[in-house]
C-alpha cells in the first residue's frame, strides 16, 4: 500500500501532523516520511508550516460527503470513521470498527489498508497493528462493539473496566465474520426487519 496516500487520508482527519508522529503511525525512520512528504509537496498536495505537514486546500475538499454505512446503512457521522483505502486508491468507509472490519471481507481478496482512531488517544492506527476490544459492555454504534487501541496494555485496561475480550486484527475480524449472519441482526436490531433484508442483498451481491 502507498504510504503517501495514508498520509493524505490521515491529514484529511487530523488537519496536521508532524513528521515525527508519522513515523511512529508508520514504524519507518523519520528520513523515509521526509521523503514522502517532499513528493507530497512536490505534487502540491500538502505543505509545511512551523514543521509541520498541512493538507492542501484543493485536497481537503475532496470526497466530504456524507456517507452510509455500507454495511449497516446507518449515517456515518462519526468525525473519524473506519477507512479503509484499495489500491486505486479509492476509501470507503464504516460508522465503526464493528461494520469496518465485516467490510473487510468485501475486498479480502485486495491489498487493502485501513485506518482506525484509538479510542482515548484519537491518534490515527493503522488497522491491522491495532488492537480491539470486541464484545465489551461500552457500545459507541453496533454490536457486539469493537473498540480499538493503539496498545494492548490501554486495550487491557480498558477490558478490565468495560469487559470484552482483547483480539489483534486478524482474530478480531474471523470472530465477527465466522459470526456474521448473528451480528449482522444485533447491529440493526434497533432499526427494523427491513434493513436486514437490504443486508442480506449485499451479501448475495458479494458472493
Ligand atoms: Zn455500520
Ligand atoms: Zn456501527
Amino acid at each position: 500500500m502507498d504510504r503517501k496516500k495514508e498520509i493524505l487520508e490521515i491529514l484529511k482527519e487530523k488537519e496536521k501532523i508532524s513528521v515525527k508522529e508519522l513515523s511512529k503511525i508508520f514504524k519507518v525512520s523519520e528520513m523515509t516520511i521526509y521523503r514522502d512528504v517532499r513528493e507530497l509537496e512536490k505534487e502540491k498536495k500538502v505543505k509545511r508550516k512551523y514543521g509541520l505537514i498541512i493538507l492542501n486546500k484543493e485536497e481537503k475538499t475532496k470526497n466530504v460527503l456524507i456517507k452510509q454505512c455500507p454495511i449497516c446503512e446507518k449515517p456515518i457521522t462519526r468525525p473519524r470513521p473506519y477507512r479503509i483505502i484499495l489500491e486505486n486508491s479509492e476509501t470507503v468507509e464504516a460508522c465503526c470498527e464493528h461494520c469496518g472490519l465485516l467490510l473487510h471481507q468485501k475486498y479480502e481478496n485486495q491489498k487493502v489498508s485501513a485506518i482506525t482512531y484509538d479510542f482515548i488517544t484519537d491518534s490515527p492506527i493503522t488497522a491491522f497493528d491495532a488492537y480491539f476490544v470486541v464484545g465489551s459492555e461500552a457500545i459507541p454504534c453496533c454490536s457486539p462493539s469493537v473498540i480499538p487501541f493503539a496498545s494492548r496494555e490501554t486495550a487491557l485496561k480498558f477490558k478490565k473496566g468495560f469487559g470484552g475480550e482483547v483480539l489483534n486484527f486478524v482474530d478480531t475480524y474471523n470472530k465477527l465474520t465466522q459470526k456474521i449472519q448473528i451480528n449482522l441482526k444485533i447491529c440493526c436490531e434497533e432499526d427494523n426487519s427491513k434493513n436486514f433484508i437490504k443486508i442480506s442483498e449485499i451479501k448475495n451481491k458479494s458472493k
